[in-house]
């Protein structure tokens, strides 16, 4: 058998000719089997790769890796151990693929004896710092978890201040509360009303209802004298006579004496 072409001039590096960089980047599955591939092509002259397609009752025109038998798939990988260990980073050959080789290789040899071979060569150093760098991935991901946790952990606290702050804020909206109703109880119903016609310091509802003025008819009396008919809109608004659901009846029944 012939060697092909490329052959001739033994030092020439078929892997490292595949393997430019100008060629991209990717070292996928796909990428790897289509180096294997293309390293088979390269590799078998055309008369080889005609027997060889003879033999095998092939059809289709590429031979490819996974069609060649046992003893022809030890030639070439062979072959391609051998080139790989002349590589040198002068060659300029896409480090990422060369890993992929080398992983790809490891589904036909012991990981000890490609360790072995590759031992001091370029391929090696490669593999030692992707090695590195999955390391200090692995740290850097180890290091945002603990950063993460410590967030947590101050919007925790947050939270808790927040939360005391309800609660003073809570007490703090008791102790007016019961100032205003210890005034406001000191005053008559007219004197009550108009407070809440100028605007409590409280909402409405914080009156119990037993603080407020008792309707009656005295009341209404009262009310005419003291407050006009927009005086007593504004009130009855108040007590939330265009409430759609009003349903505290001293309010009602205030709202009527208001009319
Ligand atoms: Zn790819």
């Amino acid at each position: 058998m012939d060697r092909n072409l490329n052959y001739f001039y033994d030092e020439f590096n078929l892997v490292n000719s595949l393997l430019k960089k100008k060629n991209g980047n990717c070292y996928c599955g796909l990428c790897v089997s289509v180096f294997f591939d293309r390293y088979v092509q390269g590799f078998f002259s055309e008369n080889e790769i005609n027997e060889l397609r003879k033999q095998n009752n092939m059809r289709k025109k590429q031979l490819s890796f996974r069609d060649l038998d046992l003893i022809n798939k030890g030639k070439v990988l062979e072959r391609i151990i051998n080139e790989v260990k002349q590589i040198d980073p002068f060659d300029e050959v896409n480090p990422w693929m060369l890993s992929g080789i080398a992983k790809y290789l490891e589904t036909f040899f012991n990981k000890r004896y490609l360790e072995k071979e590759f031992k001091d060569t370029y391929l090696n150093s490669i593999l030692l710092s992707i090695k590195k760098k999955k390391l200090r991935r692995k740290q850097e991901i180890r290091q945002k978890e603990a950063r993460q946790r410590e967030v947590h952990k101050l919007q925790k606290v947050e939270r808790e201040i927040q939360k005391n702050l309800k609660k003073q804020n809570k007490i703090d909206n008791d102790i007016k509360r019961t100032k205003f109703l210890f005034m406001f109880n000191k005053l008559n119903s007219i004197e009550k009303l108009k407070v809440v016609l100028n605007g409590a310091d409280l909402p409405l509802q914080a009156v119990p209802e037993i603080d407020l003025p008792k309707p009656s008819l005295l009341l209404r009396y009262l009310l005419k004298k003291e407050f006009n008919p927009t005086q007593l809109a504004i009130l009855r608004d108040r007590f939330g006579e265009n409430f759609k659901n009003n349903k505290i009846n001293s309010w009602k029944r205030l709202i009527k004496v208001m009319k």
